[in-house]
């Protein structure tokens, strides 16, 4: 009898010992991704507005000897970047909410720019992520997808001179227009964090987000 009592305790103090060592290897996971995550610079680019996430692509491609140049507006030829140095890559750049997902529009998009511009290749570039049918639709075209992940560890790999934090706080996003009055949106600084508010405040009070979609 005591026998047995003896070997539950002993099987019991191994199961807590088992589950208190996955919790440290967990938090300590954890840990390392969270330091990656600041690393990369990520959280700033999550801020940006379009503009910005295209031109902090612009300076990361640069380093990596790509001459890099933002594809005309007005042309909307399905590209954002054209990039040329070993290859000519075209790209598009979606900067979204991590809750909304780019779908396959972007990718039936870069695949027309890259038989527009003549490119090598064509590759979407995002911080959130995929639909399942853009991934599809990638993966026949041969489009090239990079998502949050696969962006982290880019940046990583390249560990830009320019990082997000720069391109946040130095590259103004693109001007926009008040939606209730039609007057300009000016950038404004609360707390350390910068907002767009109505040039007309106080008689219009709109404000919003810099990364609004
Ligand atoms: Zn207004």
């Amino acid at each position: 009898m005591a026998n047995s009592v003896f070997i539950f305790i002993i099987f019991f103090l191994l199961i807590v010992l088992f589950q208190l060592m996955r919790y440290v290897y967990r938090t300590l996971l954890k840990r390392q991704a969270l330091r990656r995550l600041m690393q990369s610079g990520i959280p700033y680019i999550d801020q940006m507005d379009g503009f910005q996430f295209k031109m902090y692509l612009k300076a990361l491609f640069q380093q990596l000897g790509y001459k890099a140049q933002l594809a005309p507006q007005s042309g909307d030829a399905g590209a954002d970047l054209i990039m040329k140095g070993k290859k000519k890559i075209v790209i598009q750049a979606k900067r979204y909410g991590v809750n909304n997902k780019v779908s396959q529009s972007a990718v039936q998009e870069v695949y027309g720019a890259q038989a527009y511009y003549e490119a090598d290749e064509a590759w979407v570039m995002t911080n959130s992520f995929f639909t399942k049918q853009a991934k599809v639709l990638a993966e026949v075209c041969h489009v090239q997808l990079f998502d949050r992940h696969a962006l982290q560890a880019l940046i990583l790999e390249v560990n830009p001179i320019h990082t997000a934090e720069d391109i946040y706080r130095e590259v103004k996003p693109e001007p926009r227009t008040c939606p209730v009055c039609a007057n300009l949106l000016i950038i404004r600084h609360r707390n350390g964090e910068r907002f767009f508010r109505c040039v007309s405040f106080p008689q219009c009070e709109h404000t919003e987000a810099i990364n609004k979609e």
